[in-house]
């Protein structure tokens, strides 16, 4: 949303002037009002730049991320089968503070005093906010997975679902795999983050084999009863070019895993020894907003209000993207939480400035998987707050599928990641 838009969605009886944008607007105790985001990914990124967009830089900003740059998720598979490198996928951080006044932090937030209106950090310092963004993303639930706690067996078995050095090291094991070998992938029972991207690795894995491993083979272990996403897109790229080389088996749901042999147990079906174990865990909200009681669905998601973002269980507090409980049809995606960003940071401005949110977000979305290292297929969808339900609800005929596989749909993909991230951090 661009600030003119944000000025149009406040409504006729705020007059610009009334609006002060903040730029010397009444401010609490005096002071400049103070936000504070955690997590610099696709949802905390947007929220941090556009408070600062949408506040004509009347709010301070300070952003607290470990990471010392950006490394998207989103084309990560890529970087799994070889066609892309992890400098492709990284962005600095840098603009957010030259351009746009964001304080970035290079730092992990330990706790949260909600009545204090403070957030600790582990080097010990001490953040006041007025208003909490959280964009923490996901952890795994290691619990469901005795043998994963076992000492080394977190770097011997990898999930690479956190773009990063995991996943460098998933491409690395795929080269040291001899011809002949056995990629296993574990996907576990939906909800987890992106939908579709377990079926874009196995394309991508399997991409990387057809070339360098021909006799090696890919073999999904899916928890869930069917693929979950794009089913009927996948199954034509796996006959058109993975003939023989990709093996999808569903309704295995993982119980262990033995890291000392690559050994995957399940519920019911008979253990499998792998080359290369993949395994994607049970996901949950990131630890803080789990460990800050704020994780109120099943212990696992934020539940908040789609106006606004603000947590059902803390006030002040704004959870968004991968860790808030989702409206039906909902993806957990970056296009997604970078969509909370913003309909978050307009109702967080307006807040700060004793305003009414404004009351009808509208969030697209569109998910591009990469079926080659070329071609590409999407699914998009449209959500609108649903002011009766208090909830959000996708627009009738809004949305859809590709009906193909394309080029020039891998083309629009690297378009959306170039732009998505500049929107987020240029
Ligand atoms: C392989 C793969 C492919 C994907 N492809 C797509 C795609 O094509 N399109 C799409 O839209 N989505 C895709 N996704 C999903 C997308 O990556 C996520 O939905 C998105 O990253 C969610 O944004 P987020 O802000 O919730 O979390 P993240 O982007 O993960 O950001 C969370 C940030 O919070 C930080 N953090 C966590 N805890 C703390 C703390 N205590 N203190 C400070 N910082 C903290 C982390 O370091 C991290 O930087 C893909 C995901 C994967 C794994």
């Amino acid at each position: 949303m661009q600030r003119r838009q944000f000025v149009q969605t406040l409504g006729a009886g705020s007059a610009v002037a009334g609006l002060g944008l903040l730029t010397g607007c009444a401010s609490i105790g005096g002071k400049r009002p103070q936000v504070v985001v955690v997590g610099g990914g696709y949802g905390g990124a947007t929220a941090a730049k556009y408070v600062r967009l949408f506040s004509d830089n009347g709010i301070d900003v300070t952003l607290v991320e470990p990471n010392a740059n950006f490394v998207s998720c989103p084309l990560s598979n890529l970087v799994v089968g070889g066609h892309k490198t992890l400098a492709d996928i990284t962005v600095p951080y840098d603009n957010l503070a030259r351009r746009h006044g964001v304080k970035v932090v290079r730092d992990m937030v330990e706790s949260i005093d909600a009545e204090k209106r403070t957030v600790k950090l582990a080097s010990g310092a001490t953040l006041p906010y007025d208003r909490l963004i959280l964009s923490p993303g996901i952890d795994f639930m290691w619990n469901t997975l005795p043998g994963m706690n076992k000492a080394g067996a977190q770097d011997k078995v990898l999930h690479a679902w956190k773009a990063g050095p995991q996943t460098a090291a998933l491409h690395e094991q795929l080269k040291a795999l001899p011809d002949g070998g056995t990629y296993a992938l574990a996907i576990p029972l939906a909800p987890y983050r992106c939908p579709p991207g377990p079926y874009e690795r196995a394309c991508m894995v399997a991409s990387y084999f057809k070339v360098a491993k021909p006799k090696s083979k890919v073999v999904i272990f899916d928890a869930n009863d069917d693929i979950t996403s794009k089913k009927g897109l996948f199954l034509k790229a796996w006959s058109d070019h993975y003939k023989g080389l990709i093996e999808y088996r569903p309704k295995h749901k993982l119980v262990d895993v033995d890291a000392a042999t690559n050994t995957l147990k399940f519920e019911f079906n008979d253990d499998f020894k792998a080359g290369v174990a993949n395994v994607l865990p049970d996901m949950r909200a990131g630890a803080i907003a789990v460990k800050s009681g704020l994780a109120t669905a099943n212990a696992r998601w934020c539940e908040v209000d789609f106006l606004t973002f603000e947590s059902k269980a803390a006030k002040n507090i704004h959870v968004l993207g991968d860790a808030i409980q989702i409206a039906p049809a909902m993806p957990k995606s970056g296009h997604m939480a970078n969509q909370h960003g913003k309909t978050c940071a307009a109702a967080v401005v307006s807040l700060l400035q004793g305003k009414e949110p404004p009351q009808q977000p509208l969030y697209a979305n569109t998910c591009y998987s990469f079926v080659t290292a070329k071609e590409v297929v999407h699914v998009a969808s449209v959500h609108r707050y649903d002011a009766a339900q208090k909830t959000m609800v996708t627009v009738p005929g809004s949305g859809g599928l590709s009906s193909a596989a394309s080029e020039l749909e891998g083309a629009y993909a690297l378009g959306w990641a170039n732009n998505i991230w500049a929107d987020m951090l240029a």
